[in-house]
């Protein structure tokens, strides 16, 4: 026997038409990268979708067909979004910051039929064309001519219907960034992105409503704007969509259109940070602020917290649509005091209902939750990667549905989970770890450092023993002694740096992640004093 109940496929399509049918008239804003903004809502979003999905027909595409965009956030790019899922295709956002032979290899890897891209990038598109074997069509997302965007919708039909079929079927596609070995895809589901964004409403994770106007910083290259245009349509919140990050442009926008929400990497928060510090300014109506895509300094959450702001601190991966864990405020958060309100939110948080976290040790055994033991990190749940795409298939899971997550975590009683590194980025020193993350988190907090990266380097005696690299502020004279003395009671004394060294700046990754790997590489076999 079977229940009574209707069980409509979960489709996104059906989020979208839900957003243009009850929050019709709320306001999607672009801001674009020539400086001019434009207001659309979420009805015309949903016309030009149903457009483009039309377009996409008339070309010749067809059900499982991928079209990729390189593109920055704007109302264009949230139309093709729903309008290739529309057509029952893939939309394969490509991160437009990775180097040319990774561009090439994940357009080809993905076999996509259609390339939109913004003028910004022509010169990207036009170097990669004689390269890519697969893409038939380019079309220019801000292009004013014949194969810009919107003609391209202008001469199409608003009558389109959409494509249906199973909730298990693709509709989108990202890569990972691929520290190791070439990038493997990523290929959402309707149902898994529908579920996902119910569960991101939470008031424990992203705290959405109708009133909320969010501004993603994150791109929507980075785990699908971290869900944010799925969540924002079934709630129909406000989207406020910037082509550029420029910390004064995004300013500019928080106070002129009222954001309540926003979501980006630390680096994105510091460089804001530091442009009001140089040129003054205010949060607006800022009310809470998601933190994810590497560990949030404990002063940048301070920094925060005190302007009155919320911090949703953040973990999670491609692999997990993004959100893991979020940091969900304790039953008894309003007895805490600052510093300890602090502690809580500079871990990682909880999962929401749905996901199910575990940690386990180099035997494969299970670890308590007990608040000190780390382990490897595995996650799974309906918004949790089966398989990579294509050739690089097999399972990424085990028999039981986990999902080992490379990562390195603590998991409390409380159900709280706490990254204590990346598994290649752990320093082994005697035997024992330490976390890179936790040093340069706490050195952040020092005055004059702008930012900074641990690294293992070889030693005789200790196998590894930690290097810090510290950018400055500008204009600071912050020395190796301040530092030291600074850190010296934040850390265990046997986790101080051998040596801190200062320079001019750290790579980062095309997501804005310090590149460790290239700093392992470079300082492995350097020589540390007394080494
Ligand atoms: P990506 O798939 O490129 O977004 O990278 C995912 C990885 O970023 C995770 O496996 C973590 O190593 C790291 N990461 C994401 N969020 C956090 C966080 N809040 N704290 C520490 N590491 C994080």
């Amino acid at each position: 026997m079977i229940g009574a109940m209707q069980a409509p496929p979960l489709r996104v399509t059906d989020l979208i038409d839900h957003a243009a049918r009850e929050h019709g008239p709320r306001e999607i804003v672009t801001r674009w990268a020539d400086g001019t903004t434009s207001r659309s809502t979420w009805a015309e979003v949903a016309r030009d979708a149903r457009r483009f999905a039309a377009a996409l027909v008339d070309l010749g595409l067809a059900r499982g067909d991928r079209v990729a965009t390189l593109a920055m956030n704007h109302g264009h790019h949230l139309a093709a979004w729903y309008g290739a899922a529309g057509m029952g295709g893939v939309l394969h956002t490509v991160n437009p910051r990775l180097f040319h032979e990774q561009l090439a290899y994940i357009i080809n890897h993905a076999g996509d039929r259609v390339l939109l891209y913004d003028a910004m990038f022509a010169p990207i598109v036009e170097k990669l064309k004689p390269e890519l074997t697969t893409v038939e069509h380019f079309i220019v997302f801000d292009g004013s001519g014949e194969d810009g965007f919107r003609a391209l919708i202008d001469r199409s039909d608003d009558g389109f219907e959409w494509v249906t079929g199973s909730e298990r079927d693709p509709c989108g596609l990202c890569y990972t960034s691929g520290t190791t070995g070439h990038p493997k895809g990523v290929l959402y589901e309707h149902r898994s992105n529908i579920i996902h964004a119910l569960a991101s409403l939470q008031p424990d994770v992203f705290d959405l409503s109708t009133r909320s106007v969010f501004l993603p910083v994150v791109p929507m290259f980075h785990a699908n704007a971290w869900g944010v245009p799925y969540a924002a349509a079934m709630v129909g919140a406000k989207l406020v969509l910037s082509c550029t990050n420029e910390a004064d442009v995004l300013w500019r926008l928080f106070r002129d259109e009222g954001v309540t929400h926003s979501a980006g990497v630390p680096t994105v928060w510091l460089a804001m940070f530091a442009d009001m510090d140089a040129n003054g300014g205010d949060y607006g109506r800022l009310r809470r602020a998601v933190i994810g895509g590497s560990a949030a300094p404990r002063a940048m959450i301070e920094r925060l917290m005190r302007a009155g702001i919320e911090v949703a601190h953040a973990w999670g991966m491609t692999e997990t649509s993004p959100i893991g864990t979020i940091g969900s405020r304790p039953g008894d958060w309003d007895d805490l005091s600052f510093d300890r309100q602090v502690d809580v939110v500079v871990k990682q948080g909880r999962v929401p209902y749905g996901a199910e976290l575990r940690t386990l040790d180099d035997d494969d055994r299970v670890l308590p939750r007990d608040g000190v033991t780390s382990g490897r990190l595995q996650i799974r749940g309906p918004w949790i990667i089966e398989t990579y795409f294509g050739d690089d298939g097999g399972p990424a899971i085990d028999a039981d549905g986990w999902f080992d997550t490379g990562d390195v975590a603590i998991l409390h009683p409380d159900g709280v989970m706490q990254i204590t590194d990346r598994a290649k980025d752990v320093i082994k020193s005697g035997g024992e770890w330490i976390s890179s993350i936790e040093l340069e988190n706490a050195a952040v907090g020092c005055a004059g450092v702008a930012e900074a990266a641990a690294v293992g380097v070889h030693h005789p005696k200790w196998d590894e023993r930690p290097l810090l690299l510290v950018v400055r502020k500008p204009g600071s004279t912050v020395c190796e002694a301040d530092i030291l003395a600074y850190l010296s009671d934040k850390v265990a004394k046997w986790w101080l740096p051998d040596e801190i060294k200062f320079v001019a700046e750290l790579p980062h990754t095309a997501t804005g992640k310090i590149l460790k790997r290239a700093l392992r590489d470079e300082y492995r076999d350097y020589r540390l004093p007394g080494a």
